[in-house]
C-alpha cells in the first residue's frame, strides 16, 4: 500500500521544513480513543527549542530523502507513518493510514499533544 502524502504545519517541530513537508523518517500518530481530530497527536514531534532536541532528531531525520530531493521529481522528503488511531476511517489494521493525504496541524504546538491529525475522520460505528 503506498505510504499516506504528509503535509504538517507545525512549524514549531524540529523535522518541519518549510513548505510544511516532514522530514522525519518515521512518524508515529496517536490514539486509539480519539472521536474528533483533536483527540489525535504526532507522538513525533520534538520542539525545535534546543540545541539538545535538534540532535536527539538526527537519528530519525530521512537523510536519503533530503539527499535525493534536489536531484529527483516528484516528492522525495515523505515520512513512513504508522497509527494506532483505530477509531479512524482510514485507519487499517497493522496501524496503517489508507488516507492519500494527511495533514499535521495545531498552533501553537509546544508539546507533542497540541499537535493533531486534521485528516482524521471518525468511523462510522454503524457500518461493519
Ligand atoms: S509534528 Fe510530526 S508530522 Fe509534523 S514535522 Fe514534526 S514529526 Fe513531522
Amino acid at each position: 500500500m503506498p505510504n499516506s502524502n504528509l503535509e504538517c504545519e507545525v512549524s514549531s517541530c524540529t523535522f518541519w521544513i518549510p513548505t510544511n513537508v516532514c522530514a522525519a523518517t518515521r512518524v508515529s500518530i496517536a490514539d486509539q480513543y480519539a472521536k474528533v481530530p483533536a483527540g489525535t497527536e504526532c507522538q513525533t514531534f520534538i520542539p525545535r527549542n534546543s540545541f539538545t532536541n535538534v540532535v536527539q532528531s538526527i537519528s530519525n531525520l530521512n537523510w536519503p530523502g533530503i539527499i535525493s530531493e534536489p536531484f529527483n521529481l516528484g516528492k522525495q522528503i515523505n515520512p513512513i507513518i504508522s497509527c494506532s488511531a483505530n477509531n479512524c476511517t482510514y485507519w487499517a489494521e497493522g496501524d496503517i493510514c489508507t488516507a492519500k493525504n494527511i495533514l499535521i496541524s495545531g498552533m501553537p504546538v509546544s508539546e507533542s499533544p497540541d499537535s493533531q491529525c486534521s485528516t482524521f475522520a471518525k468511523k462510522d460505528s454503524s457500518l461493519p
